[in-house]
């Protein structure tokens, strides 16, 4: 569905945005068994893989990098992920982390992002914590974060459940640092979007952390 005018919010596992300017750009991949789901939304809306820019990667649990592979494989998209993130997404390096090994097929990170960087119209905050080296992205044009699993909003804005946060004091603490910034409107890997005074739903929450 289209949740602001030119950002799609596709249903998959974990939330995959679909971002269109003069340049199409994916945040996050699901799961492999939705990198299909992800090319049917495309093909729906009339753009074809071959015309993404970048497909960002927020952080390397199977349920955001599984679709990476089937999607990439047609497409020229540069793959983009915070440095720390890169070489677990490439699999150079073994994830230590829940939810466990690995098995995604491993996809080449063409761009190491920095914290506060602008890379292809969005801004990256680094929101380590539930892996070590988890982002959101800020499209300030909209005024939209997509936070990734910097935190979740199944059942109301929380922090992802500690089972699957490696470091869950630094998890905390990456919720009161989105909490600083402001924002309108926000998208998670998991629970519904949130139109509106989202950055002071985030300043609540970090009051009682
Ligand atoms: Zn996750």
């Amino acid at each position: 569905m289209e949740f602001l005018k030119g950002v799609h919010v596709i249903e998959t596992y974990a939330t995959t945005t679909l971002v269109v300017d003069d340049r199409l750009v994916l945040v996050d991949t699901s799961s492999d068994a939705d990198g299909g789901k992800i090319l049917d939304y495309l093909a729906k809306v009339k753009m074809k893989p071959k015309d993404l820019s970048t497909i960002f990667i927020t952080h390397t649990h199977p349920d955001h990098v599984g679709g990476l592979a089937s999607i990439k494989k047609d497409s020229p998209a540069k793959v983009a992920a915070h440095r720390i993130e890169a070489d677990f997404i490439s699999r150079k390096k073994m994830w230590d982390g829940p939810p466990g090994p690995q098995r995604h097929t491993p996809t080449p990170v063409d761009v190491s992002l920095d914290d506060g960087q602008m890379y292809d119209g969005l801004r990256v905050i680094f929101t380590p914590g539930h892996t070590r080296g988890s982002m959101s992205l800020l499209d300030e044009t909209r005024s939209l974060l997509i936070a990734g699993d910097a935190a979740n909003n199944e059942s109301g804005l929380r922090p992802m459940d500690d089972r699957y946060n490696i470091d869950p004091k630094q998890h905390r603490q990456s919720i009161k640092k989105l909490a600083a910034l402001h924002f309108d409107n926000a998208i998670f890997g998991h629970g519904e979007p949130i139109k509106g005074d989202a950055s002071a739903k985030f300043a609540e929450l970090a009051k009682r952390l």
